[in-house]
C-alpha cells in the first residue's frame, strides 16, 4: 500500500514538472512515506528523518515531510510537512502543486485501493489505529481507475489491508477479470476469516487471475490464533488451502508468520512448525513478534523473550529455505 501512495505521489509531482534529485546537493523535497507496523521500521525511518535535518542545515530552503502511519502516531518535530495515511495525497498540494484528479499512470505494475484501514483488531496490530476503520471505496472510482490502466499494465493488484473485507469481493473479483486487456489481475492482501469458495471459484474460472495468494496465517497454533484475535483455527486456514490446491493445482501460496508471539510455549511454535511443513509454503515472510505500543497484545503477561522470538524466525527461516 505504502509502494502504492509512493508511487501516486511521484507521478502528481513529476507530472507538474518535479524531477527526481540524484544526489543530498540537488535535493529540494524529502518525503519520507512512512510504516510503523514493526517497531524496526520506525526506528530506521526516524534515524532517516535526522540525517534529513542535518542536511537542511545545509539547505535551509529545503523541505521535508513525513506522511503515512507514523505521522499518526507520534509527533515530530523539525518538519515542514506531517500527514497521516489518510491524507497523505495532500502532500502534492502543500508544496503548491495542484492534486489532478487521473494523472498518467504508464507503470507495468499498477495498484488499485479498493478498502482502506482495518478494524479487525488483531491483537498485535497497530493498523487499526493509524490507518483508521474500514472503509469501502466507492465502486464507479475502482472502474474509472481501473479502466485507466488496463491497456498499459502487465500486471494489476486490487489491494486492501483487508481486501475481501470489500462487500461480494468474488463478484467484483470476476467484473474485473472479464475486462479486455493483457494484464494478470492480483489481489492483497486477504483475511483467512473472509475468504470463501465463491472467491476460489471465480480464481479458478478466470485466466486473467493470478494463481498465487497471499494468505497470512500468522501462527499455526489455535491458542495463539486465539490470543491473537485473528477469528478462524489452523482446521479452517487448512481447509482453505486445500479448496485453493483442488480448484487451482498450481496455485503459490504464501503467508506470513509472526515467531514468539506473547504466550508461545516451545510446544506452540513446534506446532506452528508442523502445519508449515505440512502445507507447504512457496514463500513466507517470517518475523519475530514486534511489540507496538497501545495494542491489547502489548499489555499480555507471557512475553516471550525477544532472543527466543528470535531464534524461532530464525529457525522458521532456515526450514522455509530448505522447503522453498
Ligand atoms: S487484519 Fe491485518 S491490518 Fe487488520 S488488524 Fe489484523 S493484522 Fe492488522
Amino acid at each position: 500500500m505504502n509502494v502504492n501512495t509512493a508511487e501516486k505521489i511521484t507521478q502528481q509531482l513529476l507530472h507538474a514538472g518535479h524531477t527526481l534529485a540524484e544526489s543530498d546537493d540537488e535535493t529540494d523535497v524529502i518525503i519520507f512515506n512512512t510504516c510503523c507496523v514493526r517497531n524496526t521500521a520506525e526506528q530506521k525511518i526516524l534515524s532517516h528523518i535526522a540525517l534529513a535535518k542535518q542536511l537542511k542545515q545545509r539547505r535551509p530552503h529545503l523541505k521535508i515531510a513525513v506522511i503515512g502511519c507514523l505521522s499518526a502516531k507520534r509527533k515530530i518535530n523539525g518538519v515542514d510537512i506531517l500527514l497521516g495515511t489518510q491524507d497523505a495525497m495532500q502532500v502534492v498540494e502543500k508544496l503548491g502543486t495542484p492534486l489532478q484528479k487521473l494523472p498518467p499512470v504508464p507503470a507495468d505494475t499498477a495498484y488499485i485501493d479498493i478498502t482502506y484501514g482495518c478494524e479487525n483488531f488483531c491483537s498485535y496490530c497497530i493498523v487499526p489505529f493509524v490507518r483508521g476503520r474500514l472503509r469501502i471505496r466507492p465502486l464507479e472510482e475502482i472502474r474509472q481507475e481501473f479502466n485507466q490502466v488496463k491497456d498499459t499494465a502487465k500486471d494489476i493488484y486490487l489491494l486492501g489491508q483487508n481486501v475481501n473485507a470489500y462487500p461480494d469481493f468474488p463478484k467484483l473479483l470476476a467484473e474485473l477479470a472479464q475486462q479486455t486487456g493483457d494484464f494478470t489481475l492480483h489481489f492483497l492482501s486477504p483475511h483467512p476469516k473472509d475468504f470463501d469458495i465463491e472467491t476460489i471459484k471465480v480464481m479458478a474460472t478466470y485466466p486473467k487471475i493470478a494463481h498465487d495468494i497471499h494468505l497470512p496465517m500468522q501462527s499455526g497454533c489455535d491458542k495463539i490464533l486465539k490470543l491473537m484475535n485473528r477469528k478462524y483455527t489452523v482446521a479452517d486456514y487448512l481447509k482453505i488451502v486445500k479448496d485453493l490446491r483442488t480448484y487451482i493445482p498450481d496455485i503459490h501460496i504464501t503467508t506470513d508468520i509472526i515467531c514468539g508471539f506473547p504466550g508461545e510455549t516451545e510446544d506452540d511454535f513446534a506446532t506452528t512448525v508442523k502445519v508449515v511443513e505440512e502445507i507447504k509454503f512457496s514463500a513466507a515472510y517470517i518475523f519475530p513478534y514486534s511489540n507496538r505500543s497501545g495494542t491489547v497484545a502489548d499489555k499480555m503477561e507471557n512475553q516471550v523473550p525477544f532472543r527466543t522470538r528470535k531464534a524461532r524466525a530464525t529457525k522458521l527461516v532456515e526450514i522455509m529455505r530448505k522447503m522453498s
